[in-house]
């Protein structure tokens, strides 16, 4: 034999024998996952994930386990992981009094397993933007923050910190101040916005690849919005109202959201049918809000003086929630129940608009004024309400967890697969059979950080403890 065969075959032995001995190291490693493949609702049983660098490196089957090692294990003992969840219409608000408020609502977002939330709008933006980047930073606990920073409204806004767009002029500017700050969306409301802002907004937000979306003035006509380039439209009345065949004389007769009421007992199936074939091919997401608006219909009937959550709030918020309650109790005294009426249209409407294709996504509303819509809970009751208005449990978990990602255009988020962002949630039970399985929650991984369920309580506890 020669020597440099001897050599050789050393060689190789080597190589094998190191191949053996060094298996791939990831930072963390799941063991014994049951994967939720939450696109086509489907389960694979006996499988490992690899993470590293925040992202997923490798999924495999259990039989090959030898393969790898990590820094930390989990062995999901065939618990279920599936993407963390996205809420996609959070608010951060109630001005610089409420700061730590609502800097202390970002722990109670990763408990219910929310990794990502949108937050639509507000007047505390230096100091969402400051979490933002902290939380990438991984130098604080949080779900990643994508923010419109203050909304864009009329010349008497709805809502504090809003940025004034009384005419043409006023759109450069404020986009540019948008831009400046760094927020990732455009979010436009109706306190007076005219319609010709609005659609001027759209145009030149869709000219800078800024994406649009929002309440929109009920004077303006939805179809032409998406035309000109809206992204997205929350809450149910807009499309809603491109449901009627009343819209157009409604709208001449200028009622504002007077004229939901007749919007919602005039809709028409086939003409929804045939706007949401408009919405569609447009890309535009819809963010239903059932959970809010179900909330809003009944609570003046619901004590919620005993929900178990309030404990993790602080009073600064909760006493936020009086005004919803003052402005119910003056509804109720003209017999105004919008909230009931808006609330079926979203039964006739968000099957129907899900069939078609349109991006619905899960967003709670949750936030400062929005009352009892607590902040982590509320985004799992709204997956209820989805599934309770007649999606199955796959489709309610679609909008929270693929379609949220697309609005945003972002290809590495929505499954458990080699590539994706490794923010995942482990669940004792399969969401895919009953959806209040959804709060089962047992880990959450988030941007390379473990969250295991002790955990979870103990940041629950220390809100608890701060509050008590
Ligand atoms: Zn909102």
């Amino acid at each position: 034999m020669s020597k440099k065969f001897i050599f050789f075959i050393l060689i190789s032995f080597t190589l094998f024998a190191c191949k053996k001995e060094q298996p791939t190291k990831f930072d963390i490693l799941i063991l014994n996952a049951q994967i939720i493949d939450v696109e086509q609702g489907e389960v694979t049983s006996n499988q490992l994930i690899g993470i590293s660098q925040d992202t997923i490196q490798l999924v495999d089957d259990m039989s090959n386990k030898e393969m790898y090692d990590g820094t930390e294990i989990i062995d999901a003992k065939n618990k279920f992981v599936m993407p963390g969840l996205w809420d996609m219409h959070v608010h951060f608000r109630g001005g610089e009094a409420l700061i730590k408020e609502n800097k202390n609502l970002l722990p109670l977002f990763l408990a219910y397993g929310i990794t990502t939330v949108r937050d639509a709008g507000g007047d505390i933006t230096s100091s969402v933007l400051e979490w933002r980047k902290s939380i990438a930073e991984k130098k604080l606990d949080g779900p990643n923050i994508f923010t419109s920073g203050p909304k864009l409204d009329g010349s008497q806004p709805a809502w504090d910190g809003s940025i004034k767009v009384e005419s043409a002029k006023d759109i450069e500017p404020a986009l540019d101040s948008l831009q400046k700050l760094g927020v990732d969306y455009v979010k436009m409301y109706d306190g007076n916005l005219s319609k010709e802002m609005f659609y001027g907004i759209i145009e030149a937000a869709e000219k800078r690849g800024m994406k649009t979306t929002g309440h929109m003035p009920l004077s303006a006509d939805f179809l032409k919005a998406v035309s000109l380039g809206l992204d997205g439209s929350e809450h149910i009345y807009y499309i809603g109202k491109a449901c009627s065949p009343l819209a157009d004389s409604l709208t001449e007769v200028g009622l504002g959201y007077g004229m939901m009421v007749p919007i919602v007992q005039s809709f028409d199936m086939n003409l929804a049918d045939s706007v949401y074939e408009i919405v569609k091919p447009n890309k535009v997401s819809i963010t239903p809000t059932v959970h809010v608006v179900q909330t809003l219909a009944n609570i003046l009937e619901v004590d919620h003086s005993n929900d178990s959550i309030l404990a993790f709030l602080g009073d600064g918020i909760e006493q936020t929630y009086q005004r919803r309650i003052e402005g119910a109790i003056r509804a109720k005294e003209r017999g105004d129940n919008t909230y009931n009426l808006i609330y079926k249209l979203g039964l006739n409407m968000i099957t129907n608009m899900y069939k078609a294709g349109i991006n619905l996504v899960a967003g709670s509303d949750c936030g400062a004024f929005n009352s009892f819509v607590y902040p982590g809970e509320s985004l799992h009751s709204e997956l209820f309400g989805l599934v309770e208005a007649g999606l199955t449990p796959q489709q309610a978990l679609s909008t929270a967890v693929v379609n949220g990602p697309k609005f945003f255009e972002l290809e590495n988020y929505g499954a458990v697969k080699q590539g994706k962002i490794g923010d995942l949630i482990l669940l004792d039970h399969n969401p895919l059979e009953n959806i209040e399985n959804i709060s089962s929650i047992n880990t959450v991984i988030h941007l390379g950080k473990i969250y295991n369920r002790e955990k979870l309580n103990a940041m629950l506890n220390e809100l608890r403890e701060e509050y008590n």
